[in-house]
């Protein structure tokens, strides 16, 4: 999360993009409604075709099949960059809310908002000069920023190792890179970004800070097994497991380091 002047840059790990695609759609001024192009995919364990019909938007997800078996391995819809669907603020927010607990939502958006009139601001290609649709203001950068870039490839478990092993700080440069977002930096977008990805730091977290980095180290040390008669069920059988441990979390507030550890049963 690095705070600059008139920008907020965050940078997410997979699994972290609807949280933070939340709260750049939440931080779009009220009132604004007009529509932008979203890209990207949708995976899931289930079909959800009916609620993308269902919110009014006209796209499918489609059964990817597993090559040797046959049987579906996930339903996939693809929002391709050279056709783009149309959404305006509202529909976002009830897309990623009534998808978000079954779907990975790997959306990229970019939204520019006039600074004097809260309207869509538009890059004209021929002036190079970004111009607001509503009150005809130029500038050469657009007033506001809010967007999105998500990569459309979840990464694999396990990745093998090539070269020279990455350090900690490697690592969790390139884990960072898989979603990025850019809001406006504001009071209220800085406050309900920290309340939302690190409440549990709410007191250590200085109110004039540059970067602020978040880890979080899970630890499983035990596991809780099912009863023996659902062990032919594999799938079923891992899914009632519990897993017993703590999550580790390291807060770097600029040079300033602050650690929580939380026990979990899931
Ligand atoms: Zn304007």
């Amino acid at each position: 999360m690095k705070f600059q002047k008139n920008k907020l840059v965050v940078g997410s790990a997979f699994e972290y993009e609807d949280v933070l695609m939340l709260s750049v759609l939440q931080a779009i001024p009220e009132g604004f409604d007009a529509e932008f192009e979203l890209t990207g995919k949708i995976i899931s364990g289930q079909d959800f075709t009916d609620t993308l019909k269902n919110l009014g938007l006209d796209l499918a997800a489609k059964a990817k099949k597993e090559k040797e078996t046959k049987k579906v391995q996930n339903y996939v819809c693809n929002i391709n960059v050279k056709r783009p669907v149309l959404v305006n603020k509202k529909l976002m927010l009830e897309l990623v809310k009534t998808l978000q607990s079954s779907c990975y939502l790997l959306f990229s958006f970019t939204v520019y908002v006039c600074s004097k009139c809260a309207s869509k601001v538009v890059l004209n290609p021929d002036t190079k000069m970004y111009t607001c649709e509503a009150c005809g203001e130029e500038e050469k950068k657009p007033g506001k920023e809010f967007s999105m870039k998500t990569k459309t490839t979840p990464p694999r478990p396990t990745t093998k190792q090539k070269g020279v092993p990455k350090t900690e700080t490697q690592k969790i440069a390139t884990k960072i890179k898989f979603c990025q977002a850019i809001l406006s930096n504001t009071e209220e977008a800085r406050t309900m970004l920290i309340n939302e990805i690190a409440p549990d730091f709410l007191d250590e977290i200085p109110s004039k800070v540059k970067v602020i980095e978040l880890v979080n180290n899970y630890h499983v040390n035990n596991l809780v097994f099912p009863p023996r008669e659902l062990m032919k069920n594999s799938k079923l059988f891992r899914k009632l497991t519990i897993r017993e441990g703590s999550l580790e979390r390291i807060l770097r507030a600029d040079k300033n380091s602050f650690e929580n550890v939380i026990q979990f049963k899931i």
